[in-house]
């Protein structure tokens, strides 16, 4: 069958899929004037609501919510009968939608998309479908959705089954009877969680074959709920701009509940308001901390569990259904109706695939480790190659002959999940690395569908015609999307999430987890930035604005926008005691770091007068002495103490297996310069003098500070060597004060918005030193004599201030002939990686300094954290 004659083969744009996405991508070109051809190999628009017939098919997101927005009188116009509305309530609705605007003469149904080429001369893609048309077009659209590739199940035997075979994703449009019917499912997903309880209605038997038990809560359907009508009602518009704006896609007031720190009735009390509400958005955020930290994440997935054992009669089978092998929510929860209840009735039973693995499938039915079944009709609920696989399936070829196959050979890699470098004016609707599938996709779909609207009709508005992101931006936005990851316990699941339901997938977070809201803010910013890493060109000229737009660790930027929000008054406008009243007040609601062995206090002789200092001996074997650190907190000479720095110096401790003295200095304005860098040194020497006393290896000493601390260990470092000892085997330098001119790019770049700014900078010089004194190596360590200094460990963070301070000193001392170990802390600014257990993306630095003391140590063994 070819294309009507009639329709022409050259088009603006392209669009594949015809599912909530296409449909409205075809809308916002129309709107632009441009030339659309939508294809999908389905008969008729809907794409995920078009294919998922199963009996039990229902959305999982409320569907007062889950529903375009973009239409003010189609929102009047349609009423959702049920809270998750069904499969073909929904599709009713795309088609609804189709019908009202007009959509069908632009779609061409039935016609998979089989290849696309870039063509660099002619600045075109050519495509190419499964009926041997060749369409020419400018922009090519991929709507193809995250969740439409099905998995073909990787089990022995599959086409050997002689009865009906189903797939939840592929169902018969005339619907399945299966009365009297002994039938299995394969798989215990969303879908298989769905289909169960309506095939045990109909099934004489019913087999349910579980590879992974998951988690699921009941949705309490009905009707849609009152209360969120009632504020559609009101100030709908309001609402969907807090739709647009929430994490999830679904306005919801987050919470600052932490599991962890919570009291068991309140612990108990969310819970249960969460269970009984039914929905994915409030049992995903019982507690603020439920995905990041895994004892919070227990305490939720346990009470889900003691919900199944109540409901399960039979305790095998209810332990069997629990789910042990992932945290909540790192798979994606399923809601269900009535699902753990239908394992009670006489006629179902689940098989545990762990205990007794599929064998093959035969002819008669399924052959396990244990038993051989017989069925009628076999289902297969296996899910989908999620987010990449109709991607790469679509034979996409960009410039120089490049696939997006062998390009994301190793994983996917795009700009904003939207599109990829080296395939110019191709754009993916919730492609990976976007929140699509981890959000309400609907909200997800317009926001991707506006943007790329607004980027084609600015091209047009600027004369341009061609559009790609740069590798850097690419690269930055990859990072970013994993570092968001990196913060959650997400990537810990053997999840399809990770791509890992797949066999041969790469393993890679694949969809951008840090909020529908901050998503769009850097999607507003990419462009407010001027397009900024996109390389833009045509007739009105070639602009390229190149650039990363999110390079601070999601946590850090997390709590600089709470410390923030606390409207703090700015140090360097406080009296030196009002600050030091400031830093303990905020010092005093952190965590306190890991557990050690051993925690003392003591007082060392300085040389005007005693120096306090703690000591943390780590846990656990070997016993016996250990080698020896003197850290010294930081605070610019003038802030801190021993309390200030203790969860650092709990962490160093624990991860480098060394004794941790941590000792306090005189301080600034009381006492000005040289008394801090004095003290150091006298600290040194007293700890090397005492080691056998203080638990330590004789001759085994290291010196370690953050900051100004690091100033005056680095001090210590040069005043032991010109006086021939203590023999000192290493330093460790957190973002070090290494110069005073204050004058490197770093103070320019970082010098105000993150915690340390140029400002305070200068008040805590001031408060230190005359600027007679500031050239002064025992001031600017920099500045002096490098040679002979021990083995340096320097940790320099991107958004600090004091960063190329750092760097030259690592530089110089590399110069100087000191065997240097730069360690950068991407992302992090001055104070974020002393934050253990707030800042999650501060322990790899933290474990890399305990990894330089480690080695500076032969015999050091760390407690583990
Ligand atoms: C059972 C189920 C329930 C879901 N429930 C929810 C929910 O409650 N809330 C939520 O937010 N999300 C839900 N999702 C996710 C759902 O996929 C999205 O919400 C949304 O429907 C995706 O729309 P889309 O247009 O982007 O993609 P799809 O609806 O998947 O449409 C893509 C279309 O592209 C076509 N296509 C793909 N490749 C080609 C090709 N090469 N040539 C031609 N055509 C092609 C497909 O045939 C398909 O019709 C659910 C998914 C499933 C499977």
């Amino acid at each position: 069958m070819n294309k009507p004659a009639s329709v022409p083969d050259q088009f603006d744009a392209v669009v594949v899929g015809a599912g909530f996405s296409g449909l409205y991508m075809l809308y916002r070109l129309r709107q632009l004037g441009l030339s659309v051809r939508v294809f999908d190999s389905a008969g008729d628009v809907g794409g995920t609501w078009y294919w998922n017939r199963y009996p039990g098919a229902r959305c999982d997101i409320a569907t007062p919510d889950y529903t375009y927005s973009f239409d003010p009188e189609l929102e009047k116009e349609w009423t959702w009968s049920e809270k998750y509305a069904t499969q073909p309530e929904i599709l009713d609705y795309l088609r609804f939608v189709a019908d009202r605007h007009g959509l069908r003469p632009d779609i061409e149904f039935s016609t998979a998309v089989t290849s696309a080429r870039w063509d660099e001369q002619e600045k075109r893609w050519t495509i190419t479908t499964g009926r041997g048309e060749e369409i020419r077009c400018r922009y090519y659209i991929m709507a193809t959705g995250c969740l439409s590739m099905p998995k073909s199940p990787d089990i022995e035997g599959v086409g050997r089954f002689a009865g009906q075979v189903y797939f939840t994703s592929r169902w018969p449009h005339e619907g399945v009877d299966f009365t009297g019917q002994r039938v299995a499912v394969i798989g215990t997903g969303s879908s298989g969680v769905q289909v169960i309880p309506l095939i045990a209605r109909q099934a004489s038997q019913l087999t349910v074959f579980q590879r992974t038990p998951n988690f699921s809560i009941p949705a309490h359907n009905g009707p849609a709920p009152a209360d969120r009508l009632k504020q559609l009602d009101e100030d709908r518009d309001g609402y969907r701009h807090a739709a647009r704006w929430s994490r999830l896609g679904v306005p919801n007031e987050p919470t600052d509940v932490l599991g962890v720190t919570a009291s068991e009735a309140v612990r108990r009390e969310r819970f249960e308001a969460a269970w009984e509400q039914g929905e994915l958005v409030g049992i995903v955020s019982v507690f603020a901390d439920q995905l990041l930290n895994p004892a919070s994440n227990d305490i939720v997935a346990e009470m889900i569990r003691e919900k199944i054992r109540s409901i399960v009669k039979d305790p095998e089978t209810a332990e069997a259904l629990c789910p042990k092998d992932h945290y909540f929510g790192t798979k994606r929860p399923c809601l269900d109706t009535g699902y753990f209840d239908t394992y009670n009735l006489p006629h179902v039973r689940l098989v545990d695939l762990r205990k007794q693995p599929i064998v093959s499938i035969t002819e008669d039915g399924i052959e396990t480790a244990d038993e051989s079944f017989g069925f009628d009709a076999i289902v297969y609920a296996t899910g989908f190659d999620a987010m990449t696989g109709a991607l790469v399936a679509a034979d996409v070829t960009g410039r120089d002959g490049l696939s997006l196959k062998e390009k994301w050979a190793a994983g996917p890699s795009t700009y904003l999940g939207l599109m990829t470098a080296g395939f110019p004016n191709f754009f993916m609707l919730t492609g990976p690395g976007s929140p699509s599938v981890l959000s309400n996709m609907a909200v997800s779909i317009e926001q991707h569908v506006d943007w790329v609207a607004g980027c084609l009709e600015h091209m047009r508005e600027e004369g341009l015609d061609t559009i790609e992101p740069t590798e850097l931006a690419e690269s930055g936005w990859n990072q970013h999307v994993q570092d968001c990851a990196a913060i959650t316990l997400m990537p810990t699941a053997n999840s399809w999430y990770m791509g890992a339901n797949v066999p041969g997938k790469p393993r890679v977070f694949l969809p951008y987890i840090g909020g529908v809201d901050a998503y769009r803010q850097a999607c507003d910013d990419v462009v407010g930035q001027g397009y900024l890493g996109f390389r833009m060109a045509g007739p009105g000229g070639a602009r390229c604005q190149d650039g990363v737009i999110r390079s601070m660790q999601p946590d850090v930027a997390m709590v600089l926008d709470l410390i923030a929000a606390l409207g703090l008054p700015p140090m360097e406008t406080l009296s030196a005691d009002d600050a030091r009243a400031l830093m303990a007040a905020t010092a005093a609601t952190r965590p306190p770091g890991p557990e050690v062995g051993e925690v003392t206090d003591g007082v060392i002789p300085g040389p005007a007068g005693d120096l306090p200092y703690r000591l943390y001996r780590p846990a656990g074997p070997p016993e016996g002495p250990r080698p020896l650190v003197v850290y010294f907190h930081g605070g610019g000479w003038v802030l801190g103490n021993l309390d200030s720095d203790d969860p650092l110096c709990r962490d160093l401790c624990a991860r480098s297996g060394a004794v941790v003295v941590s000792v306090n200095y005189r301080h600034a304005p009381e006492v000005r310069f040289p008394a801090a860098a004095l003290d150091a040194f006298a600290a040194v020497q007293w700890v090397d003098a005492n080691a056998i006393e203080l638990g330590g290896i004789p001759g085994q000493l290291a010196v370690a500070g953050w900051s100004a601390g690091a100033n005056v260990a680095t001090v210590a470092c040069q005043l032991a060597r010109d006086a021939g000892g203590p023999h000192i085997s290493g330093q460790v330098l957190i973002c070090p004060v290494a110069d005073s001119d204050m004058t490197r790019l770093s103070y320019q770049e970082n010098g105000d918005g993150y915690i340390l700014t140029t400002a305070l900078m200068r008040w805590f010089w001031d408060h230190y030193a005359d600027p007679a004194d500031r050239g002064d190596p025992r001031a600017a360590p920099l500045r002096g004599d490098l040679r002979g200094l021990p083995p340096t460990c320097i940790v320099a963070a991107d958004f600090d201030p004091l960063r190329d301070e750092g760097v030259a000193y690592a530089r110089a001392l590399e110069a100087a002939g000191v065997p240097v170990r730069f360690d950068r802390a991407r992302g992090h600014t001055h104070t974020s990686v002393t934050m253990v257990d707030v800042i999650i993306s501060g322990a790899p630095v933290r474990a890399g300094i305990g990894e330089a003391l480690r080695d500076f140590f032969p015999s050091a063994e760390p407690q583990g954290i």
